[in-house]
């Protein structure tokens, strides 16, 4: 018995593994069809001004509408990708297409573009970045590249050049997630950083049993050291008066705002905003 047990639990495995290597093999060649095929596409996200309730930028966020499993997240996307190789191209779609859509929002808003850390240790990615504002005519300052911790933590000098070029050229650095990796504060002062955008986990559960204190303690810090302060992930209206209530948070960005929405809704809501803007100079946070 044990004998054909084992026998069995091995076939299985051996089936599974060969399924999974398979599966895997057949998802790179999906992803790489897609690009292709311009399955992909991008949703955005606002981020609003806590002081005017105004949208300043929009986050461009990816979206694969595959032709049998509807929509795939960026979760399921962009690991499989950088593995292949496949981010730089993918990374090159995603730069151009989020700099030529914000071509046709109104003037003050940016976009934001998030990088992968392969994409951002590329020899050639200041040619991207300039190529990508060339080609659509976007300025510089409507230009917001977000990357990682573990950006920061490879190649330290680099990545400090390239940081320095970029922002020399006009564009902001913003760091994601922050509180999530590493979370080195010398990282804050280190590099020339214009915005951290604090992690939602910091967010859950605030209103209950959470302490505020690590959450404003972060924002204090990245604000005194001269960066403006996002918090990502507000959903309720709890969430956002208590992370507005001391005036260090600049932004926010959530559901409570606007879910990521394809680009024609976003220029409908962008073109909403910038209307109500017009008539009343002191909006409210926009019930989007
Ligand atoms: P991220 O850059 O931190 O983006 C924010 C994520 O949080 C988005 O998930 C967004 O939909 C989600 N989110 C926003 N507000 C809320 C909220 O109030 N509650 C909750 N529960 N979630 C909220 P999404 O679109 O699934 O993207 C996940 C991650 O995938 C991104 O996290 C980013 O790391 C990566 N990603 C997405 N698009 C790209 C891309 O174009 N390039 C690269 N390299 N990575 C991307
Ligand atoms: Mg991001
Ligand atoms: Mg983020
Ligand atoms: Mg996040």
């Amino acid at each position: 018995h044990a004998k054909a047990d084992g026998r069995g639990t091995y076939c299985f495995f051996r089936d599974e593994m060969a399924r999974s290597v398979e599966a895997r093999r057949i998802l790179e060649l999906d992803l790489r069809r897609a690009l292709a095929n311009d399955e992909f596409e991008l949703y955005y996200q606002p981020l609003v001004n806590l002081k005017t309730g105004r949208i300043t930028t929009c986050e461009a966020l990816l979206r694969w509408n595959h032709p049998m499993r509807g929509t795939v997240s960026p979760i399921d996307i962009i690991p499989v990708a950088e593995e292949m190789g496949l981010i730089v191209d993918l990374g090159r779609w995603i730069l151009r297409r989020a700099c030529m859509e914000c071509m046709r929002w109104p003037d003050g808003v940016s976009v934001a573009v998030n990088f992968s850390s392969q994409q951002f240790h590329q020899r050639d990615v200041i040619d991207e970045v300039h190529y990508a504002l060339q080609a659509s005519g976007l300025p510089a300052e409507r230009l917001e590249i977000e990357i990682t911790e573990s950006s920061l933590m490879r190649n330290t000098q680099w990545t400090l050049d390239a940081l320095q070029q970029l922002r020399s050229a006009g564009v902001r650095i913003a760091l994601d997630d922050f509180g999530t990796g590493y979370s080195s504060l010398s990282y804050l002062h280190n590099f020339p950083l214009q915005k951290v955008k604090i992690d939602r986990s910091f967010l859950v559960g605030i209103e209950t049993h959470r302490p505020l204190t690590l959450l404003r303690g972060v924002a204090r810090l990245s604000a005194e050291l001269g960066m403006s302060v996002v918090v990502e992930g507000v959903e309720t209206n709890e969430q956002l008066e208590l992370i507005g209530a001391d005036g260090t948070v600049t932004e926010a960005q959530g559901y409570l705002f606007s879910r990521p929405v394809p680009a024609s809704r976003i220029r409908e809501l962008l073109t909403a905003s910038h209307a109500r803007r017009q008539d009343d100079g002191k909006s409210r946070l926009l019930p989007l």
